[in-house]
């Protein structure tokens, strides 16, 4: 791998393209409104991005819409769309290293993470969802025999896509991959803290093939550009991942404009849950650690509760510590680095806020302050807080940093079930255990959308992802099941009667 200090002289080069990229091509923006991109790693100002306005949304919309209608992409055959998806994601493992120096710039996440599992996290979604879809079949509905009546998917139209900044390529591409596939046209706004990455995409799949208009990329912060395309009457669906105030909001504005489709991915407050039956304490321990200090804990489904039998506290945070320890914040731009920085100085603020508040309402395990691997950037070591009551804020927020708060039970499986179950939030959970039979009991009485047994974060794009209560609505990201919220079922009915 590219040592770091190239890292760092190809982060000095680097001069990304910042314009709104509509209708094939990067243009001028319409907003005379700028942000400033600040780099996590350093603190410093990476480049000026114009702030999309409404303005911005229409002209994307109005080129969207337009290629949406003409059918030149709609139209295609499903194998056609699939040679132009497969080159695009060849374009992107083309550009890994562009696209990762950009992600790791923006987000502040290890280069070695952004080359090994965002960029080809990346592709190989564009990649699954390109074999997809010239291997789906439509219905005929057994009506008898005077009719027939032809069940069929079709593209819902114009698809807004709003993603957050942890995993802004992965979350892109979680979005885009199915939306074109199933011949819809787009309109992707990243979050103003990491733009760069998506803007790079629009030019790649023009450049594999991609007709102009069906994929146009609007960078702007929320209330610029995010909720213009929330409200606008051409988009047909919206689908969000953020937090949950924010996907509260894309219900209202579809409710008070034209009814949009709403499919939101949202926040967490993964709980793990450990039996004193645990087979392999320091598996467990390793997987409890990466699951809440990867991404610097920036990560919708870390796993930030850990609701631990108390016989084996002990032994079990001993593991967690080890780990901790060697997940110590770097330099993001060193390919040696595990853990890199929090996005931005505000949530830098934010995620320290509940380090004052653990010390005050918890103990500190482990860590427990910010760290300054980089002068300027914005760093946290991981952190864990025992001693947790779950009704404590640090216990019921998604902080959404790399701290752990740590509950113990006694007694009957049913009280971690309940403490599990104990928050607003279902995106995930996990459960460590020997027995089959607790293993599958508590997977099935857990409220969430994805449970793992004796492992944490296995994925892959066959199996979807989503969250219960207030971790999700609408529809699921990942497998087939997400082109259920990017499609509408159209009912033909024939006649065939004598
Ligand atoms: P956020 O909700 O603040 O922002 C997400 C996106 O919404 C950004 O593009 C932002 O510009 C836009 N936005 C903000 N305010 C808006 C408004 N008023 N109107 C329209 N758009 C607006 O979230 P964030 O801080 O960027 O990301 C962190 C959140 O995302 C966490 O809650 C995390 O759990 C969640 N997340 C969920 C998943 C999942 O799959 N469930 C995945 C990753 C992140």
């Amino acid at each position: 791998m590219t040592t770091s200090i190239s890292w760092v002289a190809r982060a000095e080069a680097v001069a990304p393209e910042v314009r709104p990229f509509i209708d094939g091509a990067h243009r001028d923006p319409r907003s005379d409104k700028v942000f400033v991109d600040t780099g996590p790693r350093d603190g410093s100002p990476l480049v000026e991005v114009p702030n999309g306005d409404a303005t911005d949304i229409d002209a994307a919309v109005a080129a969207a819409r337009t290629a949406f209608d003409d059918g030149r992409w709609s139209h295609r055959s499903p194998r056609s769309r699939r040679r132009v998806l497969l080159a695009f994601a060849d374009a992107i493992e083309a550009h890994r290293d562009e696209l990762a120096l950009l992600e790791s710039l923006d987000v502040g996440k290890p280069i070695g993470d952004a080359l090994r599992a965002d960029v080809p996290g990346c592709a190989n979604t564009i990649r699954w969802y390109a074999e997809a879809i010239d291997k789906m079949y439509d219905e005929v509905a057994p009506t008898g025999p005077d009719a027939v009546a032809l069940v069929r998917r079709e593209p819902v139209g114009v698809v807004g896509a709003v993603i957050p900044w942890n995993y802004p390529l992965i979350l892109a591409a979680w979005k885009i991959g199915p939306a074109l596939a199933a011949g819809n046209t787009c309109v992707l706004k990243p979050a103003e803290q990491s733009p760069l990455s998506a803007l790079l995409l629009g030019s790649l799949a023009v450049e594999a093939g991609l007709p102009d208009g069906v994929l146009n990329v609007v960078p702007g912060d929320g209330p610029s550009a995010g909720e213009p395309l929330g409200r606008h009457r051409k988009v047909d669906a919206v689908t969000f991942t953020g937090s949950t105030e924010v996907g509260r909001r894309f219900l209202m504005y579809a409710a008070e404009s034209n009814l949009k489709e709403v499919a939101l991915e949202l926040g967490g407050k993964s709980p793990q849950v450990v039996f004193a039956d645990c087979s392999d304490l320091d598996a467990a321990a390793k997987a409890i650690a990466w699951g809440i200090f990867y991404n610097a804990g920036q990560t919708c489904h870390a796993g930030s509760r850990l609701v631990v039998e108390a016989s084996i506290e002990d032994e079990l945070l001993e593991g967690v510590a080890r780990t901790a320890a060697m997940l110590q914040p770097g330099d993001p731009l060193d390919p040696g680095t595990k853990m890199g920085a929090i996005v931005s100085a505000e949530q830098h603020a934010r995620v320290s806020r509940y380090l004052d508040l653990g010390r005050q309402e918890a103990d500190v395990r482990v860590g427990g302050a910010a760290a300054h691997p980089v002068d300027g950037g914005f760093y946290i070591e991981p952190t864990v807080f025992v001693g947790v009551d779950n009704r404590m804020q640090i216990a019921r927020d998604e902080i959404f940093g790399p701290v752990l708060t740590v509950h113990r039970f006694d007694g009957h499986p049913d009280r971690a079930v309940a403490l599990g179950n104990d928050t607003d939030y279902g995106l995930a959970a996990a459960v460590w255990t020997s027995d089959v039979t607790r293993a599958h009991r508590v997977a099935r009485e857990l409220r969430v959308g994805t449970v793992w047994v004796n492992t944490f974060d296995i994925a892959d794009l066959s199996t979807p992802f989503g969250g219960y209560k207030a971790s999700g609505f609408g529809g699921r990201d990942r497998s087939l099941h997400a082109f259920e919220h990017l499609t509408q079922l159209k009912t033909t009915w024939i006649n065939v009667g004598r």
